[in-house]
């Protein structure tokens, strides 16, 4: 009834929303620091653009170009504006590569831990997924992704920075990756977090410029903080880019998100200011954690991944959410990843811990 592929897969347990969750544990405050989603909320012209909107039109079909959307982002990157597809979410986007990219038999590399969807849409299209460790520092092993790639190997994927791990590898160590790699092998740069790494020259898309086979994947549900109105999109140059087009669906993307998503673009000073609190409260956190003497990865994120060493991290979960925080667990044996909340979040969880943990 079903392809085989299929059958095998683990339903994706996706996270209760914030009121379920206060009913089930019988709360009266909850903060979410699980889903890396913008403490900080979403840049005011938003509203203000959506304010705008007629209801009237909502019996039409929206722009499938996301024409507006499209001119400001070509622009602001210095890109040919049919170098970019857009996705209900970053999501729909890793799941049309795979989708369009792979064939039963093939063979995909990503870095282990990273973001869970990546093997999942490869082992829908009945895909062999390789998973290469990071190396000692948790950063992603360029050099053992390079040894993994045989024949079969069509896509790797690379998440920079890396999620759960907050780790960054330099632009310039992409492209020599890239460089090396043969064409026919598909390589995919998810920069959702690279807004947070605080510096300007981080990103690899303009080296979509130079290579055919690199695509470069970007979201407004983090630093943007959008989330909850889905808009991401993919920069890649021909012939893939033109068959990215063909298979997507044709109205992804609603009015109200493209709207949401151009406002929030313009406003680069919301992101600016995001990126400015998240980076000092990050320093806060790497001070606490190593005062706590819990081993962390350096993060150029708006989360950190760290171990609960000398504690179960289970129970530590357990007792942060009793009190009303929310951390992701299950992501490695022993570690946690905290989302970097608001300042006074931030400290009332790392007293938690520390009362936790008997310090
Ligand atoms: C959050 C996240 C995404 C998904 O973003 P959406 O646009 O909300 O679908 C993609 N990649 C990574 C690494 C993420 O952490």
């Amino acid at each position: 009834m079903v392809k085989e592929a299929v059958k095998h897969l683990k339903p994706y347990v996706p996270e209760l929303t914030l009121e379920q969750l206060k009913k089930q544990k019988e709360l009266d405050k909850l903060v979410r620091l699980s889903a890396n989603e913008n403490a900080y909320g979403t840049s005011a012209d938003v509203a203000k653009a959506l304010d705008k909107w007629h209801y009237r039109d909502a019996n039409l079909y929206p722009d499938s170009n996301a024409d507006e959307l499209r001119a400001i982002i070509a622009s602001h990157f210095d890109i040919n504006a049919d170098k970019l597809i857009f996705g209900n979410g970053l999501d729909e986007i890793i799941e049309l590569l795979s989708r369009v990219i792979l064939e039963p038999g093939d063979e995909v590399l990503d870095p282990a831990p990273t973001f869970s969807e990546y093997a999942l849409h490869a082992e829908i299209e009945g895909a062999e997924i390789r998973s290469v460790g990071l190396d000692d520092s948790g950063r992603i092993d360029l050099k053992a992704m390079a040894r993994s790639i045989n024949a079969k190997t069509k896509m790797i994927w690379i998440c920079n920075p890396n999620n759960p791990t907050g780790t960054f590898l330099e632009a310039d160590a992409i492209r020599a990756f890239v460089a090396a790699v043969s064409e026919s092998v598909t390589v995919i740069v998810d920069e959702a977090y690279i807004d947070f790494t605080g510096g300007i020259h981080d990103s690899v898309i303009q080296l979509t410029k130079e290579f055919k086979n690199l695509v470069v994947l970007r979201t407004f549900s983090k630093a943007y903080g959008l989330a909850n109105f889905r808009v991401g999109f993919a920069v890649c140059s021909d012939p893939l880019i033109g068959y990215l087009q063909a298979a997507r669906l044709p109205y992804n993307l609603s009015t109200f998100a493209e709207i949401a998503a151009t406002a929030a673009f313009k406003d680069q000073s919301f992101v600016d200011s995001t990126v400015k609190k998240v980076i000092a409260e990050r320093k806060k956190w790497e001070h606490f954690l190593i005062k706590a003497c819990l081993p962390f990865y350096d993060s150029a994120t708006n989360f950190i991944f760290f171990q609960v060493k000398g504690g179960d991290a289970n129970a530590l979960h357990d007792y942060l959410l009793e009190n009303g925080y929310l951390l992701r667990n299950g992501l490695r044996q022993g570690w946690l990843r905290v989302t970097i909340g608001h300042p006074e979040d931030n400290q009332a969880v790392q007293k938690l811990i520390a009362t936790f943990l008997g310090q």
